[in-house]
């Protein structure tokens, strides 16, 4: 069984990649298999995971819009989780998509594709680009879950009922058995009770699980991708490391659950 998990928030800044590339070596430390799939143009993903976008040839973008065999561009990294790299090319997919027939359908056929050509994995995790566009309504539509990663300050939760409109349309149209999983409070500064605060107003306005626990704020993060490893291995102890292997263990007893 594959869990596809959509990290979605038309927000910019939120912690998606950083949350993708930390739970994803999470879960690899626990000995599942992990696909992780940038679908940003910025390919912030792909970097951050020791890959320089502008020496591959092959990316997303030539799975989605031409129909290239997927196993062909899947990647494996230092932090032992394989990778659907992305290029700025991506930024024309959207365009291209636009016109197609099926395109919401476009990473679910590529899940298929993968596990038709033999490439087994326990995670599949959607790293979305910052808005509501064709490629996150298609991660939305491959996904069995979607996590929202937040920033608990005010003001940061204003696109959350647009997000969870279109969950809700994707419901209707594509996907009818899409779940959300819940929040995920990243850069949480837990000493004010103004973050507390946030996150208890939001939980209770969208009716939302909140996955636990909050990711704090630290400056390890910034350090990581530079590296080309997730916090996982370039602060192995640290407190970021800590409460995304938490929220990874959750997650394996969530999907548990779910199946
Ligand atoms: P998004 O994908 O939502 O745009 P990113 O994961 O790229 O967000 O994170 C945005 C910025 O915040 C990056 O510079 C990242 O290093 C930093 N960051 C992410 N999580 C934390 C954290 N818990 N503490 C401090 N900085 C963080
Ligand atoms: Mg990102």
């Amino acid at each position: 069984m594959t869990t596809t998990l959509a990290i979605a928030n038309q927000k910019g800044g939120v912690a998606k990649t950083t949350s993708v590339a930390s739970i994803g070596a999470a879960l690899a430390e626990l000995g599942h298999s992990v696909l992780l799939v940038d679908l940003d143009p910025q390919a912030c993903l792909t970097f951050s995971l020791g890959i320089d976008p502008e020496d591959l040839e092959l990316s997303v973008h030539h799975v989605l819009t031409k129909g290239l065999d997927p196993t062909e561009v899947v990647l494996q990294t230092d932090d032992g989780v394989a990778l659907m790299p992305a290029t700025i090319e991506l930024a024309r997919a959207e365009a291209d998509l636009l016109t197609r027939t099926g395109r919401e359908h476009v990473l679910r056929s590529m899940i298929e594709d993968l596990a038709a050509r033999g490439s087994h994995y326990d995670w599949i995790l959607l790293d979305c680009p910052p808005s509501l566009g064709v490629l996150t309504v298609a991660a939305l539509t491959a996904a069995d879950g979607v996590l929202v990663p937040l920033q608990c300050e005010t003001l940061s939760h204003r696109g959350v009922g647009q997000l969870l409109d279109t969950v809700h349309d994707v419901k209707r149209f594509t996907n009818r058995d899409l779940v959300v999983w819940g929040v995920l409070p990243t850069l949480y500064d837990g000493r004010t009770t103004h973050a507390r605060t946030v996150l208890e107003t939001i939980s209770e306005t969208y009716d939302l699980e909140v996955v636990e626990p909050p990711i704090p704020k630290t400056i390890k993060f910034a350090e990581a991708p530079a590296a080309g490893r997730s916090i996982l291995a370039t602060s192995r102890s640290s407190k970021g490391a800590a409460a995304y292997r938490a929220v990874a263990a959750n997650l394996v007893t969530r999907a548990g659950r779910a199946s």
